[in-house]
């Protein structure tokens, strides 16, 4: 029989998802493994379109919508096929793995983009390019300009399409990973809802892949140690980076800049309108706004 404090918990959730309806400012973030065909790696492009599709019709809503994409160095790759296979076999003097995965995210950075412009353009919607790194942030006047862009390109009823600058990122000052790049996104933009479009349906006690007694967690309160500790230990997908424990990393960056926060599996596209429209989808981590929050202590 389910217990008091759960029937609480449940209604808690219900009510609470019925407010997401009035949320203004959305940033969604979509991995490298769902815009990929998992059998070939390579893209694809029915789902883009239903991507597209169903942003322009959220932005048609009166929503501000920023897409945070991964999926630069996948679509390099692609692109880059045949070159990388010579390389392969006639290595350059000097050549570095990290140098040839920067030089996909430069060729496949710009293919991406024209993908999405394609499509957005089909829906009447205008797109934008942001690129950045952690220093984009870390730095105040950097930041501040960012966050100039944004508002104007919001103003002008763009769709920025935002992604780690990976061409020129290294190691010292890259973020890594879209997710916790989504979340300071949402912070800099002061967003209301970030959602996390994933290749796992949310929280889970531990690794459901690993433990099959895991339970799955769809409303969480407060980010506090406990639920911090369940992404212990969970590795990403084969072609995204960010496993459960960057995400709830950037759930603390967005929970506490003020934003809502959810993690959901992209296997339907139409789950976007559904939690919109107040439905029980994937993982909601509630806004918990820190009085004195600071990105740049989330950030270092
Ligand atoms: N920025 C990387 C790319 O576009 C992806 C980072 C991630 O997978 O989170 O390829």
């Amino acid at each position: 029989m389910e217990t008091i404090s759960a029937i609480e918990t449940r209604d808690r959730e219900t009510a609470y998802r019925q407010t997401l309806k009035d949320r203004k400012r959305i940033v969604v973030k979509v991995g490298s493994s769902s815009l990929l065909h998992p059998e070939t790696g390579r893209l694809d492009y029915h789902r883009i379109d239903l991507l597209a599709r169903e942003l322009s019709d959220l932005k048609n809503q009166g929503k501000d919508i920023i897409l945070v994409s991964s999926g630069a160095t996948a679509a390099g790759r692609e692109v880059l096929r045949s070159a990388l296979g010579n390389l392969r076999e006639h290595p350059v003097h000097g050549s570095r793995p990290m140098a040839e995965k920067q030089a996909c995210a430069a060729v496949g950075q710009a293919r991406l983009m024209m993908i999405y412009q394609k499509f957005f353009d089909d829906y009447n919607q205008t797109t934008a390019q942001v690129l950045m790194t952690r220093d984009t942030v870390s730095d105040p006047l950097s930041k501040y300009n960012l966050s100039s862009t944004f508002t104007e390109l919001l103003a002008m009823d763009v769709i920025p399409i935002v992604n780690e600058n990976d061409s020129v990122a290294t190691f010292e000052f890259s973020v890594g990973d879209n997710d916790n790049l989504s979340a300071m996104v949402a912070a800099v933009l002061g967003a209301d809802l970030l959602i996390l479009l994933s290749d796992i349906d949310g929280l889970y006690t531990d690794d459901p892949r690993k433990n099959p007694d895991a339970r799955f967690i769809p409303f969480v309160d407060k980010m506090d140690g406990d639920i911090l500790q369940m992404g212990k230990g969970s590795t990403g997908s084969s072609s995204g980076t960010g496993g459960m424990s960057t995400k709830l990393h950037a759930g603390l960056i967005a929970t506490r800049s003020g934003c809502d926060m959810i993690i959901v599996n992209a296997s339907r596209l139409n789950v976007l309108h559904e939690i919109i429209e107040g439905e029980k989808r994937g993982t909601l981590f509630c806004a918990d706004r820190e009085e004195d929050f600071d990105l740049r202590d989330y950030v270092e």
